[in-house]
């Protein structure tokens, strides 16, 4: 879907551009509601004209004009999410995948082919693309550092230096200003799936690449899986040269249910802030809790680690889903040393501050005294005691007397 010749002539804000971007065309077609294109393949009668096309397509990964050959090139459903969640994030362009670790695939398999197989990444990341970077499934080879250490580690053959912060799970932040710097020439990609755009744009420190696992807070109703990368043009086209040979191809139904999602990102993400900060406070002061980590940035995830078992916890919930992914209207808790990151080795787990005592909480839309009343009832779970223990990663309050 070309939607250039619509383009908003001003910068708009981002709360409208989460309800137009990507729409621009419907009024023109006589629609209100974006169409749903399930088509696998499209009609042509002209094959050297679509052979010029394929041609084309083979040389710059440029979306088609026209109609796509076949759903694995392109989709105009999808392409419209695309449209949308690049204007979101600043960027020329984007390229949806059927899942965020389909994107982060395609990444590394467009650095790796241009010889480039080494990625230089902080700890901690989501624990597969942690687990797929240790394990080099892709052929690639990594080097851990912290952010500082970034310069240091960078070869000739680095093809991409990755950070996620808020990071999943300890949502440990780092500056971006500082780790665009030490990046050099290097492409520095930023998997943005916690903060979302609305909270930060880290085209705007430099980076090139940024990432989401769109199943989360782009999608935002724990209903649809997906991945994006939002870029520049020419990294696109070489995204799409991928995704073609290799068929990580987001359904357009998940594509039509993303648009629809991004409409209501900023206010969803407002509100789950508004209340993850509140839980924040509250758990900050409860002797149960040892340590909170909030992230500065704000936004709808908290962590906290329990002087107990932080299975208890898990298995005390009520109105809280005891389950892994984050960023749904409702509210999920998890324990990332039996789930998320359980795929990481233990060691690299701690060393990367994600204690076994931490709990996640992703904070949906619920009435907040109703969570809390969840969540201290489920903390009751676990014996409380008073002693101080080491804390991981930020403290935003330290524990307080009994309330
Ligand atoms: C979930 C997640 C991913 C992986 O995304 P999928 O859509 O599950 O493949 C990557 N990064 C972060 C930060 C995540 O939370």
């Amino acid at each position: 879907m070309e939607n250039s010749a619509f383009a908003a002539p001003t910068p708009r804000a981002l709360a409208t551009e989460a309800v137009h971007a990507g729409r621009e065309d419907l009024a023109q077609l006589g629609l209100h509601a974006p169409p749903l294109d399930l088509s696998t393949t499209y009609p042509s009668y002209d094959a050297a004209q679509e052979a010029e096309r394929i041609d084309a397509f083979a040389t710059t990964g440029a979306r088609l004009e026209g109609p796509p050959v076949y759903a694995r090139l392109d989709n105009p459903t999808t392409a419209r999410f695309e449209t949308a969640l690049a204007r979101l994030e600043g960027a020329q362009d984007a390229v949806a995948f059927a899942s965020g670790m389909a994107a982060l695939t395609a990444v590394l398999l467009v650095r790796a082919s241009m010889g480039l197989r080494h990625v230089v990444a902080v700890r901690p990341l989501y624990g597969c693309s942690d687990h797929l970077l240790a394990a080099g499934l892709l052929g690639t080879e990594v080097t851990w550092t912290d952010p500082a250490g970034i310069a240091a580690a960078i070869r000739p053959d680095t093809g991409l230096v990755m950070v996620e912060t808020p990071a999943n799970p300890t949502l440990a932040e780092v500056d971006l200003a500082a780790v665009r710097h030490a990046c050099g020439a290097v492409p520095l990609l930023v998997d943005n799936t916690f903060a979302t755009p609305v909270l930060q744009r880290p085209l705007e420190f430099g980076a090139q690449i940024v990432l989401h696992s769109a199943t989360k807070y782009l999608g935002g109703h724990g209903d649809v899986l997906g991945g994006v990368v939002a870029c520049d043009e020419e990294f696109a086209g070489r995204l799409r040269q991928v995704r073609f040979a290799t068929g990580g191809v987001l359904h357009p139904m998940a594509g039509y249910l993303l648009l629809r999602g991004l409409a209501t990102l900023p206010i969803r993400v407002a509100a789950a802030s508004a209340s993850a900060a509140e839980l924040a406070r509250r758990l900050g002061c409860d002797p149960r809790v040892t340590a909170v980590h909030y992230p500065r940035l704000g936004g709808g995830m908290v962590s906290f680690e329990v002087h107990g078992d932080p299975r208890d916890v898990i298995a005390a919930v009520r109105l809280i889903t005891p389950a892994v992914s984050l960023g749904s209207v409702d509210t999920l808790i998890q324990h990332p040393a039996s789930i998320s990151h359980r795929i990481v080795a233990e060691t690299d787990r701690h060393s990367a501050g994600v204690s076994d005592r931490l709990l996640r909480l992703s904070v949906g839309l619920e009435d907040v005294d109703d969570l809390w009343s969840d969540l201290s009832q489920a903390l009751g779970a676990q014996p409380a005691r008073r002693e101080e223990r080491p804390m991981n990663g930020t403290l935003l309050t330290s524990p307080q007397g009994a309330r």
